[in-house]
Order: structure tokens, then C-alpha cells, then sequence
């Protein structure tokens, strides 16, 4: 019989592989791309065995689950990412576990982010979550394009908080390629403006090469490395 850790293993070096391949037909080096593991609907033990195969970062997508995660798992080395839609008066509570919030979408966020920071006592690395879908689309995540330069100058401009770059999610029902592209394009006018926040997370288990392609310096993989999610929760 497999062990957990066994599983984990092969996926991990299988996900690995398929990084490094995308980078040299990219013609980037394969230590430019990080991955972020997401671990949403797993537990705890898994971000344990992770750390031990060396996951160096870990992406969660619900307050509550991450939360209470992030405390079962204290002693795995890893940065934990939010990538989830958040809500403003979640966002102080977020910042008191997370080391990056990806999903920053609007300026609302920003006060209460700064606030769980400064209470931490820690700077916190936020990305602007890029909205990749067609205007309008109902339950749409990101900021739109065209306002993305001005939320990523307040998220500047907060003192505990330091703008580290862009994240985007391809649509459904679209080759991602095009999203990525788009994607790409929005980055590099965040990366021009400021010129720290150079962190692109692009890409997911079905997508990553494209993504990478693109750019992507952290790609968030789920199933790929975990197994099939449950599908109810
Ligand atoms: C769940 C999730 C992922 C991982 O998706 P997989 O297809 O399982 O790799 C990546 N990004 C976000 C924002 C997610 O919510």
C-alpha cells in the first residue's frame, strides 16, 4: 500500500517535472517559478508532509479553513498564501496568519489589511487580483483592468502592507492562453509603476505551462499535487 507521504511525493515530482519542462520551452530558469501548493479541503497533515518533501508555500482559499490550518500546522516552514474572495470585515483576521493575500480586488480591503499587519507587527505581501473574465460576467473575481494601477498605488501606499505584484485566474470556457497574455500585459504596467512588485501567480493544474509561458512566477496547484477535491463542502 501507498503511503500518503508516497502519494504526495510522486505528484510533487510529477507537478516539479512539468515546471521545469514549461521553463526551459520558455527558455526561463526552472528556479524563477515557484509552487504554491493549494491544500483548500485537505488538512493539516498533508501541509506537514509537504514541508517535509520541501513546499515552501501553500495557498488556501477560505478564512476559516486557513485559520485553523495555519494553527494545526505551525511548525511546517511555509509561507501561507490567501487566495480566496475575501470579505472586509474577514481581511484584519486574514492578515494575522497569512505571509501573502493574492486576492486583493478592491480598496476596501486595504484599511483592514494594514490594520491586521501593523497588530501582527509584520509587512504583508499583497498581490491585486486581476479580473481575466468578460465585463459584466456575474461573479466576477479581480479588479477590473483599467482600475488596476490605482488600487495597486493604495496598496502602495499602506504602511503595513507591500504591493508584491499581480494574480489572475483564467475563465473557464476560453483557451487560458489569451487570459495569460492579458494578464501578463496588466503586470508588467503594476512592475513598471512599481517597480518591486514582480511576483505574477498565474497558472493552475491544468493550466500551468501556459501560464508559465506567460510569465507566471508562482503557479497554485491543487488536485495535481493532492488529489481530486471533494466535490461538496
Ligand atoms: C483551488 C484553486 C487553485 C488550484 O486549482 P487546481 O485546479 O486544483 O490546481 C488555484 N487557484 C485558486 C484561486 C484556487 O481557488
Amino acid at each position: 500500500m501507498t503511503t500518503r507521504r508516497e502519494q504526495l511525493a510522486t505528484n510533487l515530482a510529477a507537478v516539479r517535472e512539468r515546471v521545469a519542462r514549461a521553463c526551459t520551452t520558455a527558455g526561463r530558469e526552472p528556479n524563477d517559478v515557484t509552487i504554491t501548493v493549494v491544500t483548500k479541503f485537505f488538512p493539516a497533515s498533508d501541509v506537514l508532509l509537504l514541508a517535509a518533501l520541501g513546499v515552501t508555500d501553500v495557498g488556501e482559499n477560505r478564512h476559516q479553513e486557513a485559520e485553523q490550518k495555519a494553527l494545526e500546522a505551525r511548525e511546517a516552514d511555509v509561507r501561507w498564501h490567501f487566495i480566496g474572495a475575501l470579505q472586509s470585515n474577514k481581511a484584519a483576521a486574514v492578515a494575522s496568519y497569512a505571509d501573502v493575500v493574492e486576492s486583493v480586488d478592491r480598496t476596501k480591503l486595504i484599511d483592514p489589511l494594514d490594520r491586521g499587519a501593523d497588530e501582527r507587527g509584520v509587512v504583508l505581501d499583497c498581490l491585486v487580483q486581476v479580473s481575466l473574465d468578460p465585463p459584466g460576467r456575474p461573479g466576477r473575481a479581480g479588479v477590473d483592468p483599467a482600475d488596476v494601477l490605482r488600487l495597486a498605488d493604495a496598496v502602495a501606499a499602506a504602511p503595513h502592507l507591500r504591493l508584491a505584484g499581480a494574480m489572475g485566474v483564467a475563465p473557464l470556457g476560453e483557451d487560458p492562453a489569451g487570459a495569460f497574455a492579458r494578464l501578463q500585459a496588466v503586470a508588467l504596467q503594476v512592475s513598471g509603476q512599481h517597480p518591486q512588485a514582480t511576483m505574477l501567480s498565474a497558472g493552475m493544474s491544468g493550466d500551468l505551462e501556459q501560464a508559465i509561458s506567460f510569465g507566471a512566477t508562482h503557479v497554485r496547484v491543487g488536485s495535481a499535487v493532492l488529489g481530486e477535491r471533494p466535490l461538496i463542502k
